[in-house]
């Protein structure tokens, strides 16, 4: 007997080459696996359950995959949009005083967030402190975990002059890949294979040449695939000419770092020519279109990355700078920004971003055959979705059927109603049941606080860029 039956609903089941769309659809739960999916005539006839639930006026879809995130900067969402240099002069002076019960209460709060937004998986970047894993552990999702590995001195990029070769400490990279191994060794496939990892060499200009493929080597013996920012901003390939006289796609290629093996994040700075390099290599691309957007003013090249037959996530990064973590506003803006910068509208429909938001990005991720489409024998992460919401009416069905771009343009991520994750829900009628909203909203507010005053009295700040906005009183 399976333990749920969902019938009368819109599916999108992601199977096939586009969204899959099966009218009065019905999906069957057991032991957190889909076991049955089809129209609601066909499954009642086969499937008893112990709970039979009528999704009707709702769609019912794979839960979003936000492949890329730095979940903990949610304490300082909103210190690092609008300037140039957003990570020195915006975020480094709040980074230096992110100790654990601030990095704990911006990860809640991502992870909050997202569920409320249908995220039912992670892709979190950062480095492990105690209680990381757990949050994402406890609060009943789906999560692919990549502690941080760099060479950089413990304070990081706080009080660099931007333009300067930031010195390498070998043995700071050492306890970082030490501390990553650990972390994959104790995490990965936990907790029913609810938790992944992956191995994550911050950039190639954050660490050496021997640890940074002393990195891909230990990956390779897990099985694990490496998550390294890819040629992520000028400030990277202006380190990587000084250091090594090319830019990062030419060392990546040189040293073996393209294949399978990497998820690229970013690409922002990548030439078509680069990209397609990277893309032809095999290797992922994480596309985080809101912070890049936000943070450099740039629309990174997925494009011509999918056009070389690339597979592509999308991930919405940090909130100091890109300041939400939704996948619906990741959809929306990697098809708005990319038909823009081609002036072309038929450039990426709404259909091929929810690809990305779910199949495509578990592919990428490495996770295709467990997740990111409602089939037969894969777990069953699915959100529902209230179609009656005004800014989703009217649901036509023909001659044009105009659920999925009204989803992609107008969905908020608020008519998310339920989430299942693993089989459980981890959401119902909006609750979040699995964490404390109301304990979570007030930490976070008071973490922030706390931040903000220690920065406050560091000199360090005086280098915010945004300072001159609040002096003039604009912001
Ligand atoms: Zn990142």
């Amino acid at each position: 007997m399976s333990d749920y039956l969902f019938i009368n609903a819109h599916l999108l089941t992601m199977q096939g080459t586009g969204v899959g769309y099966i009218k009065n659809g019905a999906v069957a739960v057991e032991n957190g696996r889909i076991v049955a999916v089809g129209t609601t005539a066909e499954l009642q006839k086969t499937i008893s359950a112990k709970e039979t639930i009528d999704a009707k006026q709702m769609c019912i879809m794979p839960g979003l995959i936000d492949g890329h995130m730095h979940a903990s900067y949610a304490v300082v969402r909103g210190v690092a949009q609008d300037v140039w240099n957003w990570m020195q002069a915006g975020l480094a002076p709040y980074h230096k005083y992110m100790d654990q019960p601030a990095f704990l209460a911006g990860t809640r709060t991502c992870v909050l967030e997202g569920i409320k937004a249908g995220t039912t998986l992670f892709g979190d970047y950062a480095w492990p402190m105690d209680g990381w894993g757990e949050v994402f552990a406890n609060a009943g999702v789906r999560a692919m975990l990549t502690a941080r590995i760099n060479a950089l001195p413990a304070q990081g990029m706080a009080g660099l002059k931007i333009g300067d070769l930031y010195p390498f400490d070998e043995q700071r990279g050492r306890e970082t890949i030490d501390r990553a191994t650990a972390f994959a060794d104790n995490w990965h496939r936990s907790h029913d294979g609810r938790i992944s990892v992956m191995y994550g060499p911050q950039g190639p200009d954050m660490i050496g040449l021997d640890q940074l493929m002393e990195c891909k080597k230990l990956a390779a013996e897990r099985g694990l695939m490496v998550h390294v920012h890819t040629a992520q901003g000028d400030r990277e390939i202006d380190q990587m000419v000084k250091r090594y006289g090319e830019r990062t796609p030419a060392y990546l290629q040189e040293i073996g770092y393209l294949d399978e093996q990497l998820l690229a994040v970013h690409l922002t700075e990548a030439t078509d020519e680069e990209t397609q390099l990277i893309a032809k290599s095999g290797a992922k691309m994480a596309l985080c279109s809101g912070s890049i957007g936000i943070i450099d003013g740039i629309v990174p090249p997925a494009h011509v990355f999918r056009q070389m037959g690339g597979v592509v996530c999308l991930g919405s990064d940090q909130a100091a700078g890109n300041n939400c973590h939704n996948v619906w506003n990741e959809m929306k803006l990697t098809s708005l920004f990319n038909k823009i910068k081609y002036k072309d509208p038929t450039v990426m429909p709404a259909w091929e971003v929810l690809r990305m938001g779910t199949i495509e990005g578990a592919q990428a991720i490495g996770l295709g055959d467990e997740i990111g489409s409602l089939e037969v024998g894969k777990k069953a992460d699915m959100i529902f979705i209230d179609v009656t919401e005004p800014n989703i009416l009217p649901i036509l069905d023909g001659p044009i059927r105009t659920l999925v771009p009204n989803l992609i343009f107008a969905a908020t991520g608020r008519e998310v109603v339920h989430s299942m994750i693993d089989g459980r829900f981890v959401m119902r009628d909006r609750v979040v049941l699995t964490l404390d909203e109301r304990a979570i909203r007030e930490e976070v507010q008071a973490e922030g606080e706390r931040l903000s005053a220690a920065v406050a009295a560091d000199p360090v700040h005086q280098s915010m860029k945004l300072l001159e906005a609040m002096e003039a009183g604009n912001l």
